[in-house]
């Protein structure tokens, strides 16, 4: 299977991410944590995302670009779910350029659907927990807007392909597991 877990920040892809990722054995390919790991080793990358990061802004699409192909050409099999990306149309332009020249298709993209009162509230509970950086307040608004902006159009650009999955993200862990189950069942 070869899908995209999509939606705004704070949406809970990652905790959904992990349970598709074990339940059908898929490759979980993240470009956040990717970056996050480039960031605490004060690599080249990653002290050049590190000042995008930090504000909620996106790394240039080059970047992420050329993890994705770095992932995605060391894969064993072409089972892989990514999360965290593509966030632009530049990026789905190139994950689609990629996918043509492996010769594999996406099956899906399930995209998690949460409004964002519930996404700025969970994102806030996430920062007291894992006191991750890029979660004050200010910088969450400004993840939410650049959301808006440059990574939500993408629900279109994968609707008008006719793999665009939309998901009820409001509810327990286990609900939206069950939900994306429902999906991902009638694919495999
Ligand atoms: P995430 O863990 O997916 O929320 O990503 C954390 C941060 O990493 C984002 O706020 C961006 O600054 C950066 N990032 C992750 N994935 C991408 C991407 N596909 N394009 C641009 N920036 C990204």
């Amino acid at each position: 299977m070869k899908l995209i877990l999509f939606g705004p920040p704070g949406a809970g892809k990652g905790t959904q991410a992990t349970f598709i990722a074990e339940k059908y054995n898929v490759a979980h390919i993240s470009t956040g944590d990717v970056l996050r790991e480039a960031v605490k080793n004060q690599t080249e990358v990653g002290l050049h995302a590190k000042s995008f990061m930090d504000k909620g802004e996106l790394v240039p699409d080059s970047v992420v670009i050329e993890i994705i192909k770095q992932k995605l050409s060391s894969l064993d099999s072409m089972k892989f779910m990514l999360d965290g990306f593509p966030r632009t149309v530049p990026q789905a332009e190139a994950l689609d350029t990629m996918l043509g020249e492996l010769g594999v298709n996406l099956d899906v993209v399930v995209f998690l659907d949460v409004d964002d009162e519930e996404v700025v509230q969970r994102i806030m509970k996430r920062q007291e927990l894992e006191n991750r950086q890029d979660d004050t307040e200010d910088v969450v608004r400004n993840r939410l807007n650049v959301y808006r902006e440059q990574t939500s159009p993408l629900g279109e650009f994968y609707d008008n392909k006719g793999i665009l999955k939309k998901i009820n993200g409001i509810g327990s862990v286990d609900d939206i597991s069950e939900r994306i189950n429902e999906v991902l069942l009638a694919i495999v």
